[in-house]
Protein backbone atom coordinates (compact mmCIF):
# COMPACT_ATOMS: atom_id res chain seq x y z
CA UNK A 1 0.00 0.00 0.00
CA UNK A 2 1.26 3.53 -1.04
CA UNK A 3 2.08 5.31 2.10
CA UNK A 4 1.14 9.05 0.66
CA UNK A 5 -2.58 7.80 -0.28
CA UNK A 6 -3.83 11.51 0.29
CA UNK A 7 -7.29 12.41 -2.59
CA UNK A 8 -5.55 14.81 -5.53
CA UNK A 9 -8.81 14.29 -7.69
CA UNK A 10 -12.74 14.43 -7.13
CA UNK A 11 -15.31 14.08 -10.30
CA UNK A 12 -18.58 14.75 -10.34
CA UNK A 13 -20.05 14.08 -13.56
CA UNK A 14 -23.33 12.49 -15.39
CA UNK A 15 -23.04 9.21 -17.23
CA UNK A 16 -25.36 9.51 -20.04
CA UNK A 17 -26.81 6.44 -21.31
CA UNK A 18 -29.12 7.23 -23.39
CA UNK A 19 -32.21 6.24 -22.19
CA UNK A 20 -31.31 7.29 -18.71
CA UNK A 21 -28.86 9.49 -16.68
CA UNK A 22 -26.25 8.45 -13.75
CA UNK A 23 -25.07 10.46 -11.15
CA UNK A 24 -21.70 9.43 -10.34
CA UNK A 25 -17.88 10.60 -8.67
CA UNK A 26 -15.00 9.23 -8.77
CA UNK A 27 -12.34 10.21 -6.21
CA UNK A 28 -8.42 9.81 -7.06
CA UNK A 29 -5.14 9.30 -5.16
CA UNK A 30 -1.95 11.25 -6.76
CA UNK A 31 -0.83 8.53 -7.17
CA UNK A 32 -3.23 7.45 -9.75
CA UNK A 33 -5.57 4.96 -7.69
CA UNK A 34 -9.11 5.47 -8.33
CA UNK A 35 -12.90 4.91 -6.82
CA UNK A 36 -16.26 4.78 -8.25
CA UNK A 37 -19.02 6.22 -6.16
CA UNK A 38 -23.18 6.94 -7.41
CA UNK A 39 -25.72 9.28 -5.73
CA UNK A 40 -29.28 8.48 -6.05
CA UNK A 41 -30.44 10.36 -9.43
CA UNK A 42 -33.49 12.25 -7.89
CA UNK A 43 -34.31 15.11 -10.10
CA UNK A 44 -31.24 13.96 -12.55
CA UNK A 45 -28.98 13.72 -10.16
CA UNK A 46 -28.79 17.38 -10.81
CA UNK A 47 -28.70 18.75 -7.24
CA UNK A 48 -26.29 16.29 -5.82
CA UNK A 49 -23.48 16.48 -8.46
CA UNK A 50 -23.64 20.03 -7.29
CA UNK A 51 -23.28 19.53 -3.46
CA UNK A 52 -20.55 17.11 -4.81
CA UNK A 53 -18.55 19.22 -7.05
CA UNK A 54 -19.16 22.71 -5.36
CA UNK A 55 -19.08 22.12 -1.63
CA UNK A 56 -18.20 18.23 -0.44
CA UNK A 57 -15.12 18.28 -2.82
CA UNK A 58 -12.88 21.01 -1.55
CA UNK A 59 -13.20 19.30 1.62
CA UNK A 60 -11.58 16.16 0.57
CA UNK A 61 -8.85 17.23 -1.47
CA UNK A 62 -5.43 16.81 0.11
CA UNK A 63 -7.34 14.06 3.09
CA UNK A 64 -6.50 10.82 3.43
CA UNK A 65 -8.98 8.51 1.91
CA UNK A 66 -9.18 5.94 5.14
CA UNK A 67 -10.51 8.27 7.18
CA UNK A 68 -13.79 7.90 5.17
CA UNK A 69 -16.01 7.92 8.22
CA UNK A 70 -14.49 11.06 9.93
CA UNK A 71 -15.13 12.89 6.11
CA UNK A 72 -18.32 12.41 5.92
CA UNK A 73 -19.53 13.25 9.69
CA UNK A 74 -17.12 16.46 8.75
CA UNK A 75 -18.90 16.84 5.94
CA UNK A 76 -22.40 16.39 6.71
CA UNK A 77 -22.36 18.38 9.93
CA UNK A 78 -20.65 21.44 7.65
CA UNK A 79 -22.87 21.37 5.47
CA UNK A 80 -26.16 20.42 7.68
CA UNK A 81 -28.32 23.51 7.22
CA UNK A 82 -28.98 22.90 3.44
CA UNK A 83 -30.80 19.85 4.60
CA UNK A 84 -29.54 16.53 6.32
CA UNK A 85 -32.14 14.65 3.99
CA UNK A 86 -32.40 14.53 0.04
CA UNK A 87 -29.34 15.39 -2.14
CA UNK A 88 -26.98 16.24 0.73
CA UNK A 89 -27.51 12.78 2.20
CA UNK A 90 -27.19 11.29 -1.64
CA UNK A 91 -23.91 13.26 -2.57
CA UNK A 92 -22.38 12.18 0.51
CA UNK A 93 -23.32 8.40 -0.10
CA UNK A 94 -21.47 9.12 -3.45
CA UNK A 95 -18.52 10.21 -1.69
CA UNK A 96 -18.74 7.13 1.18
CA UNK A 97 -18.86 4.75 -1.61
CA UNK A 98 -16.33 6.00 -3.87
CA UNK A 99 -14.02 6.26 -1.12
CA UNK A 100 -14.68 2.63 0.04
CA UNK A 101 -14.04 1.24 -3.48
CA UNK A 102 -10.40 3.30 -3.67
CA UNK A 103 -9.80 1.88 0.14
CA UNK A 104 -10.51 -1.77 -1.39
CA UNK A 105 -7.91 -1.31 -4.10
CA UNK A 106 -5.48 0.16 -1.75
CA UNK A 107 -5.65 -2.72 0.53
CA UNK A 108 -6.01 -5.27 -2.36
CA UNK A 109 -9.48 -6.62 -0.65
CA UNK A 110 -13.09 -6.67 -1.56
CA UNK A 111 -15.57 -4.23 0.01
CA UNK A 112 -17.14 -7.20 1.57
CA UNK A 113 -14.19 -8.59 3.14
CA UNK A 114 -13.47 -4.72 4.57
CA UNK A 115 -16.73 -4.40 6.57
CA UNK A 116 -15.89 -7.79 8.40
CA UNK A 117 -15.95 -10.95 5.90
CA UNK A 118 -18.58 -12.43 3.66
CA UNK A 119 -21.81 -14.78 4.89
CA UNK A 120 -22.51 -15.37 0.95
CA UNK A 121 -20.60 -14.20 -2.00
CA UNK A 122 -23.53 -15.53 -3.89
CA UNK A 123 -27.00 -13.35 -3.82
CA UNK A 124 -30.30 -14.58 -5.00
CA UNK A 125 -32.38 -11.37 -6.06
CA UNK A 126 -35.67 -10.42 -6.56
CA UNK A 127 -37.47 -8.98 -9.33
CA UNK A 128 -39.12 -5.70 -8.75
CA UNK A 129 -41.26 -4.53 -11.69
CA UNK A 130 -42.70 -0.89 -11.49
CA UNK A 131 -45.18 0.75 -13.56
CA UNK A 132 -47.83 -1.30 -12.80
CA UNK A 133 -50.90 1.09 -11.96
CA UNK A 134 -52.10 1.68 -15.38
CA UNK A 135 -52.24 -2.17 -16.49
CA UNK A 136 -54.53 -4.73 -16.80
CA UNK A 137 -54.26 -7.72 -14.72
CA UNK A 138 -53.45 -9.09 -17.92
CA UNK A 139 -50.51 -7.17 -18.91
CA UNK A 140 -49.30 -7.25 -15.27
CA UNK A 141 -48.88 -11.10 -15.74
CA UNK A 142 -47.08 -10.47 -18.96
CA UNK A 143 -44.45 -8.48 -17.01
CA UNK A 144 -43.89 -10.60 -14.74
CA UNK A 145 -43.90 -13.65 -17.33
CA UNK A 146 -41.20 -12.14 -18.86
CA UNK A 147 -39.11 -12.21 -15.46
CA UNK A 148 -39.60 -15.85 -14.70
CA UNK A 149 -36.36 -17.20 -17.02
CA UNK A 150 -34.27 -14.75 -14.88
CA UNK A 151 -35.33 -17.17 -11.94
CA UNK A 152 -36.31 -14.12 -9.49
CA UNK A 153 -36.75 -15.66 -5.81
CA UNK A 154 -39.33 -13.18 -5.11
CA UNK A 155 -41.43 -11.15 -6.82
CA UNK A 156 -42.49 -7.43 -6.21
CA UNK A 157 -45.11 -5.51 -7.62
CA UNK A 158 -44.98 -1.46 -7.62
CA UNK A 159 -47.96 0.36 -8.15
CA UNK A 160 -45.83 3.61 -9.34
CA UNK A 161 -49.28 5.63 -9.45
CA UNK A 162 -49.44 10.01 -9.55
CA UNK A 163 -48.23 10.80 -6.55
CA UNK A 164 -50.67 13.17 -6.14
CA UNK A 165 -53.56 10.79 -5.89
CA UNK A 166 -54.77 8.33 -3.53
CA UNK A 167 -57.26 5.23 -3.26
CA UNK A 168 -57.44 5.72 -7.14
CA UNK A 169 -57.95 2.19 -8.10
CA UNK A 170 -58.31 -0.25 -5.17
CA UNK A 171 -60.42 -2.98 -6.95
CA UNK A 172 -58.20 -2.62 -9.77
CA UNK A 173 -55.26 -3.27 -7.66
CA UNK A 174 -56.29 -5.72 -5.99
CA UNK A 175 -57.25 -7.51 -9.19
CA UNK A 176 -54.01 -7.30 -10.01
CA UNK A 177 -52.12 -8.55 -7.51
CA UNK A 178 -54.81 -11.52 -7.18
CA UNK A 179 -53.72 -12.32 -11.01
CA UNK A 180 -50.60 -12.49 -10.24
CA UNK A 181 -50.65 -14.85 -7.05
CA UNK A 182 -53.04 -16.98 -9.67
CA UNK A 183 -49.83 -16.84 -12.40
CA UNK A 184 -47.18 -18.16 -9.85
CA UNK A 185 -49.27 -19.97 -7.52
CA UNK A 186 -49.40 -20.86 -3.75
CA UNK A 187 -46.02 -20.89 -2.68
CA UNK A 188 -44.06 -18.06 -4.67
CA UNK A 189 -42.85 -15.41 -2.76
CA UNK A 190 -44.57 -12.26 -3.78
CA UNK A 191 -44.60 -8.46 -2.24
CA UNK A 192 -46.78 -5.49 -3.25
CA UNK A 193 -45.39 -1.61 -2.94
CA UNK A 194 -48.19 0.88 -3.26
CA UNK A 195 -45.95 3.52 -3.89
CA UNK A 196 -47.36 6.21 -1.32
CA UNK A 197 -50.93 5.43 -2.55
CA UNK A 198 -53.19 4.64 -0.15
CA UNK A 199 -55.15 6.40 2.86
CA UNK A 200 -55.02 4.56 5.96
CA UNK A 201 -58.54 3.05 5.27
CA UNK A 202 -57.11 2.18 1.81
CA UNK A 203 -54.00 0.18 2.95
CA UNK A 204 -56.00 -1.56 5.57
CA UNK A 205 -58.56 -2.98 2.89
CA UNK A 206 -55.50 -3.67 0.45
CA UNK A 207 -53.39 -5.19 3.31
CA UNK A 208 -55.97 -7.85 4.13
CA UNK A 209 -55.73 -9.05 0.35
CA UNK A 210 -52.37 -9.43 0.29
CA UNK A 211 -52.38 -11.21 3.96
CA UNK A 212 -54.91 -13.42 2.77
CA UNK A 213 -52.71 -14.39 -0.55
CA UNK A 214 -49.39 -14.73 1.22
CA UNK A 215 -47.83 -11.81 0.54
CA UNK A 216 -43.73 -11.34 1.79
CA UNK A 217 -44.46 -7.79 2.60
CA UNK A 218 -46.50 -4.12 1.83
CA UNK A 219 -44.46 -1.49 0.50
CA UNK A 220 -44.87 2.17 1.39
CA UNK A 221 -48.96 2.04 2.08
CA UNK A 222 -48.74 5.31 2.81
CA UNK A 223 -47.17 8.90 1.77
CA UNK A 224 -43.61 8.15 3.21
CA UNK A 225 -43.67 11.43 5.54
CA UNK A 226 -46.46 10.35 7.27
CA UNK A 227 -45.15 8.90 10.31
CA UNK A 228 -48.32 8.30 12.32
CA UNK A 229 -50.42 6.78 9.10
CA UNK A 230 -47.60 4.30 9.26
CA UNK A 231 -48.35 3.63 12.81
CA UNK A 232 -52.23 2.83 12.52
CA UNK A 233 -51.52 0.71 9.39
CA UNK A 234 -48.96 -1.54 11.04
CA UNK A 235 -51.30 -1.89 13.63
CA UNK A 236 -54.09 -2.79 12.04
CA UNK A 237 -52.31 -5.16 9.96
CA UNK A 238 -50.42 -8.60 10.46
CA UNK A 239 -48.12 -8.20 7.65
CA UNK A 240 -44.82 -7.03 7.38
CA UNK A 241 -45.17 -3.29 6.67
CA UNK A 242 -41.89 -2.21 4.81
CA UNK A 243 -40.28 1.67 4.29
CA UNK A 244 -37.62 3.69 4.36
CA UNK A 245 -36.33 4.10 0.51
CA UNK A 246 -37.08 8.17 1.02
CA UNK A 247 -35.30 7.67 4.46
CA UNK A 248 -31.66 9.34 4.16
CA UNK A 249 -30.73 9.75 8.09
CA UNK A 250 -30.14 6.72 10.90
CA UNK A 251 -33.19 8.96 12.93
CA UNK A 252 -35.49 8.49 10.02
CA UNK A 253 -34.96 5.23 10.16
CA UNK A 254 -35.29 5.06 13.60
CA UNK A 255 -39.01 6.89 13.48
CA UNK A 256 -40.25 4.32 11.21
CA UNK A 257 -38.79 1.43 13.29
CA UNK A 258 -40.76 3.06 16.32
CA UNK A 259 -44.44 3.49 13.90
CA UNK A 260 -44.34 -0.17 13.78
CA UNK A 261 -42.57 -0.94 10.32
CA UNK A 262 -40.92 -4.81 10.25
CA UNK A 263 -38.47 -4.15 6.96
CA UNK A 264 -36.60 -1.18 6.58
CA UNK A 265 -35.02 -0.31 2.96
CA UNK A 266 -32.39 2.30 2.95
CA UNK A 267 -30.92 2.62 -0.46
CA UNK A 268 -27.07 3.05 -0.35
CA UNK A 269 -26.94 5.53 -2.48
CA UNK A 270 -29.13 7.78 -0.48
CA UNK A 271 -27.88 6.82 2.96
CA UNK A 272 -24.15 8.00 3.64
CA UNK A 273 -22.93 4.72 1.27
CA UNK A 274 -21.89 1.88 3.29
CA UNK A 275 -20.58 4.00 6.61
CA UNK A 276 -24.31 5.70 6.59
CA UNK A 277 -26.08 1.64 5.80
CA UNK A 278 -24.11 -0.21 8.21
CA UNK A 279 -25.76 2.00 11.11
CA UNK A 280 -28.75 1.69 9.87
CA UNK A 281 -28.58 -2.37 9.49
CA UNK A 282 -27.09 -2.23 13.20
CA UNK A 283 -30.49 -0.29 14.43
CA UNK A 284 -32.87 -2.66 12.71
CA UNK A 285 -30.73 -5.66 14.45
CA UNK A 286 -30.84 -4.08 17.62
CA UNK A 287 -34.38 -3.53 16.96
CA UNK A 288 -35.38 -6.73 15.51
CA UNK A 289 -36.19 -5.28 12.01
CA UNK A 290 -35.40 -7.03 8.67
CA UNK A 291 -33.26 -4.52 6.42
CA UNK A 292 -33.92 -5.04 2.81
CA UNK A 293 -32.30 -2.36 0.96
CA UNK A 294 -33.80 -0.50 -1.55
CA UNK A 295 -31.72 -0.35 -5.25
CA UNK A 296 -32.80 0.46 -8.39
CA UNK A 297 -29.08 1.80 -10.25
CA UNK A 298 -27.52 -0.88 -12.04
CA UNK A 299 -23.61 -0.46 -11.83
CA UNK A 300 -22.27 1.22 -8.76
CA UNK A 301 -25.12 1.29 -6.87
CA UNK A 302 -25.64 -2.34 -7.69
CA UNK A 303 -22.37 -3.40 -7.32
CA UNK A 304 -22.33 -1.44 -3.41
CA UNK A 305 -25.44 -3.15 -2.29
CA UNK A 306 -24.45 -6.42 -3.46
CA UNK A 307 -21.00 -6.16 -1.36
CA UNK A 308 -23.00 -4.53 1.78
CA UNK A 309 -25.86 -7.13 1.53
CA UNK A 310 -22.97 -9.83 1.57
CA UNK A 311 -21.40 -8.79 4.67
CA UNK A 312 -25.03 -8.24 6.13
CA UNK A 313 -25.81 -10.91 9.12
CA UNK A 314 -29.98 -12.37 9.47
CA UNK A 315 -30.05 -11.21 5.37
CA UNK A 316 -33.97 -12.98 5.46
CA UNK A 317 -35.07 -11.17 1.63
CA UNK A 318 -33.16 -11.36 -1.66
CA UNK A 319 -31.78 -8.56 -3.14
CA UNK A 320 -33.46 -5.86 -4.73
CA UNK A 321 -33.26 -5.99 -8.80
CA UNK A 322 -34.90 -3.75 -11.47
CA UNK A 323 -33.11 -3.89 -14.35
CA UNK A 324 -31.98 -6.83 -16.53
CA UNK A 325 -30.75 -4.88 -19.81
CA UNK A 326 -27.47 -4.44 -18.95
CA UNK A 327 -26.85 -1.09 -20.36
CA UNK A 328 -24.52 0.13 -18.39
CA UNK A 329 -21.94 -3.06 -18.83
CA UNK A 330 -20.36 -2.13 -21.34
CA UNK A 331 -18.25 0.42 -19.19
CA UNK A 332 -16.92 -2.22 -16.45
CA UNK A 333 -14.35 -4.99 -17.32
CA UNK A 334 -16.14 -7.54 -14.78
CA UNK A 335 -20.04 -6.14 -14.79
CA UNK A 336 -22.14 -7.52 -12.39
CA UNK A 337 -24.46 -9.91 -14.26
CA UNK A 338 -26.67 -12.62 -12.41
CA UNK A 339 -27.34 -16.12 -13.52
CA UNK A 340 -29.60 -18.58 -12.29
CA UNK A 341 -31.09 -15.88 -10.12
CA UNK A 342 -28.00 -15.01 -8.47
CA UNK A 343 -25.67 -12.25 -8.34
CA UNK A 344 -22.06 -13.92 -7.77
CA UNK A 345 -19.50 -11.35 -6.24
CA UNK A 346 -15.77 -11.96 -6.74
CA UNK A 347 -12.45 -11.43 -4.56
CA UNK A 348 -10.94 -8.70 -6.83
CA UNK A 349 -10.30 -5.72 -4.85
CA UNK A 350 -12.81 -2.27 -4.00
CA UNK A 351 -16.53 -2.83 -5.84
CA UNK A 352 -14.74 -5.41 -7.83
CA UNK A 353 -15.63 -4.01 -11.36
CA UNK A 354 -12.84 -2.05 -12.88
CA UNK A 355 -13.47 0.88 -15.41
CA UNK A 356 -12.67 0.93 -19.23
CA UNK A 357 -11.68 4.32 -19.91
CA UNK A 358 -12.39 4.17 -23.44
CA UNK A 359 -16.17 3.24 -22.87
CA UNK A 360 -16.84 5.52 -19.90
CA UNK A 361 -14.94 8.76 -21.52
CA UNK A 362 -17.71 9.61 -24.47
CA UNK A 363 -20.52 8.73 -22.25
CA UNK A 364 -19.39 11.52 -19.38
CA UNK A 365 -20.69 14.64 -19.06
CA UNK A 366 -18.78 16.20 -16.42
CA UNK A 367 -20.27 18.79 -13.72
CA UNK A 368 -18.57 21.90 -12.49
CA UNK A 369 -19.57 24.05 -9.66
CA UNK A 370 -22.88 25.95 -10.98
CA UNK A 371 -23.53 23.10 -13.79
CA UNK A 372 -22.43 21.38 -16.84
CA UNK A 373 -19.19 22.25 -18.11
CA1 LIG B 1 -40.45 0.95 -3.36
Amino acid sequence: MSQAAHISRVEAFHVDWGRRRSAWCRIWTEDGCQGLGEASPMAGGDAALEILAGALAPGLLGADPLDHAVLQMRLYHRHIKTGPDGALAAALAAVDIALWDLKGKLLGQPVYRLLGGAWRTEIPFYASIGGNAGRSPDEVCRRVEDWLPYRPSLIKIRLDADRTTRDADIPGDIARIRAVRRLLGEGFPLAFDANNNYSVQGAVRVGRVLEELGCAWFEEPVQHYDISSFERVARALDIAVAAGEQEYTLQGVRRLIDAGVAIVQPDIIKTGGFTGICDMAALARACGVDIVPHQTQPAVGQAAHLHFLAALPHAHHPAEYDDPSGVMDAVFAHPLRPAAGRFSLSDRPGLGMEVIEEELQPRMVPWRPGGRA
